[in-house]
């Protein structure tokens, strides 16, 4: 069952659609080739992806099989429209105080490996009217988001200038609280020096990323830290990969009162597709809740040289483990959605995959050629063209332009 909400003003990627996308329509059976014409008009801008942690180290991009679930190839088999790459900086440059040299490393694999070599498929894209204007040229989009708020070592001069070079949001933390944002990755640790959620230093932050027009995700925070974020900030906020609590019991995912406050201020949770996020079962499964399977990580990850080569032995650590991971799947992710929805209505919730960031991935859903498989699956289940545009841009977009009018304000 779909609970219907009012029809708000749509941005003009949804009413730039077809006869199809206008009527709204429902019905019970659809075409391979309604399916993919709804799929392609919806324009879909997943919110986050780790493929630049495989192509800074030199992988390439253009062939298949470059990442785990993402290179340009199946990108553009899964009709995708837009993607938000991740700058992922590990923490462990907190120590040596390189987050910054590695965002700096991070954006540029983005702009010179997967963009420009490829810039048959893709357009850099760093403000909505660069993503509608790209969609209408029939090119994906890509997209930059800081991952680990430490990126910024703790100087707004920093925050400007990874602004200036295209970072359109960014995470307030990783899995380490930083010096000034709560992480839920260690917020039961007692060694580490919490700070109630967000410190003066960190609504200092939000509000300069308010008036650059940066969007403030609160994925990977903790409960605090995300209220603390959500009063403090002037734009609308946004989960770039997180999934609800209500379903599956991960810190990582959201509490339906934290899905109200969000979407109270207008903003948006896109659902991350990790198995151990999406279904209890595969989470309570999970070889990753063993102690003797924990040591063994960290007794890797110890005999690395560096960082990048301890993120390259826990990839294949994690691979070695995959056969004993109950899978999540398809309608897994559909429940997400529609929880969402049901609890908040449908201008909500997006797509944030976190393709290449995670060890597991739905059945049916296993990489970026896929997309098209959830088209279908919400179409069956009685959400209309509409609605689907609105899941995979539309709600962005809108977000995404209200954070740009509260920079103009702000000037
Ligand atoms: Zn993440």
């Amino acid at each position: 069952m779909i609970k219907l909400t009012p029809l708000r003003s749509l941005p003009a990627i949804a009413l730039a659609g077809s006869f199809l996308l206008l009527t709204g329509q429902t019905k019970k059976s659809w075409t391979d080739a309604e399916v993919m014409q709804i799929h392609n008009e919806a324009y879909l801008i997943d919110m986050h992806n780790d493929s630049p942690m495989f192509t800074v180290t030199g992988k390439s991009f253009s062939e298949r099989g470059a990442g785990q679930h993402t290179d340009a190839v199946r990108m553009k088999e899964g009709g995708m429209g837009g993607q938000f790459f991740a700058a992922y900086i590990p923490s462990a440059y907190v120590a040596t105080n390189s987050s910054a040299h590695q965002t700096l490393r991070a954006i540029d694999t983005i702009k010179e490996d997967i963009w420009k070599k490829n810039s048959a498929q893709f357009n850099w894209a760093d403000s909505t009217a660069a993503i509608l204007a790209n969609k209408k040229a029939s090119k994906m989009s890509a997209l930059i988001g800081i991952e680990g708020g430490h990126a910024i070592e703790d100087d707004l001069r920093l925050l400007r200038s990874f602004y200036e070079l295209g970072a359109r949001y960014m995470t307030l933390t990783w899995s380490n609280t930083n010096n000034w944002c709560d992480s839920s990755g260690d917020i039961n640790n007692p060694k580490v020096k919490h700070w109630g959620g967000l410190n003066e230093l960190g609504k200092s932050i939000v509000l300069e990323m308010n008036r650059l027009g940066m969007m403030v995700d609160i994925s990977h925070v903790s409960d605090a830290a995300f209220w603390a974020a959500l009063e403090t900030s002037k734009a609308p906020i946004i989960a770039s990969h997180s999934s609800c609590r209500a379903l599956s019991n991960a810190p990582r995912n959201m509490t339906d009162d934290m899905i109200q406050g969000l979407a109270k201020k207008d903003g948006v949770i896109a659902i991350n597709f990790s198995c151990d996020f999406l279904s209890q079962k595969s989470r309570d499964a999970s070889p990753m809740n063993r102690p003797e399977v924990m040591a063994e990580r960290q007794q890797i990850m110890n005999g690395s040289s560096d960082h990048l080569d301890a993120m390259r032995l826990d990839r294949e650590f994690m691979a070695k483990y995959r056969s004993q991971y109950k899978r999540a799947t398809l309608q897994d992710v559909v429940a997400h959605i529609d929880h969402v929805v049901q609890l908040v209505g449908v201008d909500h919730v997006a797509i944030g995959s976190d393709f290449d960031g995670v060890g597991c991935t739905p059945e049916g859903l296993d990489d970026t050629s896929k997309f098209p498989n959830l088209t279908r699956a919400l179409l069956e289940k009685g959400y209309t063209p509409q609605m689907v545009n609105k899941i995979y841009s539309g709600n962005i977009l809108r977000v995404f332009a209200q954070v740009e009018k509260t920079a103009a304000s702000m000037k």
